[in-house]
């Protein structure tokens, strides 16, 4: 029986967050250890570049930051292709045919890119490569025939727009070429990681996330600002559980959760402070990222090993894709010249 296929990336548009770890990283770790699976990971320029054409040099930089990343929660090059999505143009070819399969008013539905859109303050002006970027989401998943896509919860929406191209291009073509794709969500509520400042989503590019190559100082400093209960305001006075993303993050990371469930009570009382509560939630997260901080020094001192992973990812990434599309182009038609 041929093997399960992981495809699952990350948009070069900063460093990763905690949010990521959580909501993905943790899990394609999982995935890639278990030995089942076939394991594709991209690191998404071409995605990155739909709504920062004029700020290319933040792509640019960012590639090798994501890449460190990677290997500082354990991707293991020699389980997991890592590839750079410009560097594979079967994916942009493939786009161009899905986009003749899905139709302007279902692009605008998917609620995901909604909220982007009004995040990005694009107003009028939304760039037609932002809005199709499920699409090419859809070309990078059938490229590799993946059948299993770690994400957060965020990317529900994507998912459900590859089932359809895969359906709708099967049925269209009648043909069985492309696989329809599962999400492989983190358990529920972990799905989507809140900010620092309270805002429903850690994100890159909402500036309120807590790195993977933060310091143990710039780590301290975010926790002590993060957002609590505004209305908490001395000691004694009680305190709100909901919403109080300090609480969020211990419900997540923290080991001791029958310790989390008496600072709740106590909490809730009154009596407990937020400085002492962010203490325990600085310990918390420097077990976990203390490990993954000194592996990403450690590879940094080599970029050059970095940057050859890359290329060797990327080089059998497009052996792979090339298969797919010219397997995709015979079913359009479009073998005019295979022998
Ligand atoms: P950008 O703001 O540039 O879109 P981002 O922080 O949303 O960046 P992406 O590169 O778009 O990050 O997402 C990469 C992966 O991380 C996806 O699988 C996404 O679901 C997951 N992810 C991103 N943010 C979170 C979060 N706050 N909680 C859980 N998972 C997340
Ligand atoms: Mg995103």
């Amino acid at each position: 029986m041929s093997k399960h296929v992981v495809l699952t990336g990350d948009r070069p548009t900063g460093r990763l967050h905690i949010g990521h770890y959580i909501g993905s990283l943790k899990n394609r770790v999982t995935l890639q250890n278990s030995g089942d699976y076939d394991n594709f990971i991209m690191i998404a320029d071409t995605q990155a570049l739909t709504d920062n054409a004029r700020n290319p040099e933040k792509i640019r930089q960012s590639l090798m930051e994501v890449a460190l990343d990677y290997l500082a929660v354990g991707i293991d090059p020699a389980k997991s292709t890592i590839l750079v999505q410009s560097a594979v143009p079967a994916l942009a070819e493939l786009t161009m045919y899905y986009l003749d399969l899905v139709t302007v008013a279902r692009l605008n539905r998917n609620p995901t890119v909604k909220t982007e859109i009004k995040q990005k303050a694009f107003g009028e002006s939304v760039p037609a490569g932002f809005l199709i970027y499920p699409v090419s989401q859809a070309a990078d998943i059938t490229a590799f025939k993946a059948d299993t896509v770690p994400v957060g919860d965020d990317q529900e929406p994507m998912l459900e727009q590859t089932r359809e191209i895969v359906r709708t291009f099967n049925r269209t073509y009648n043909k069985d070429v492309l696989v329809e794709p599962e999400g492989y969500f983190p358990p529920k509520g972990l799905g989507r990681l809140p900010g620092i400042d309270g805002n429903a989503k850690m994100s890159k590019s909402l500036n309120n996330g807590i790195y993977l190559a933060d310091s143990a100082d710039v780590v301290q400093k975010k926790i002590m600002s993060m957002y609590t209960d505004p209305n908490h305001i001395h000691v004694e006075d009680p305190g709100q559980v909901e919403g109080n993303v300090v609480f969020t993050y211990l419900d997540i990371f923290d080991p001791d959760q029958s310790a989390v469930a008496e600072l709740k009570a106590q909490y809730q009382h009154g009596g407990l402070g937020d400085v002492k509560l962010k203490r325990r939630l600085v310990d918390v997260m420097e077990a976990v990222l203390t490990p993954i901080r000194e592996r990403r020094e450690a590879y940094a001192k080599d970029m050059g090993a970095v940057e050859q992973m890359l290329i060797d990812g990327t080089a059998k990434a497009n052996v792979v894709a090339n298969q797919t599309l010219a397997e995709v182009r015979a079913a359009i038609g479009f073998n005019y010249f295979d022998k």
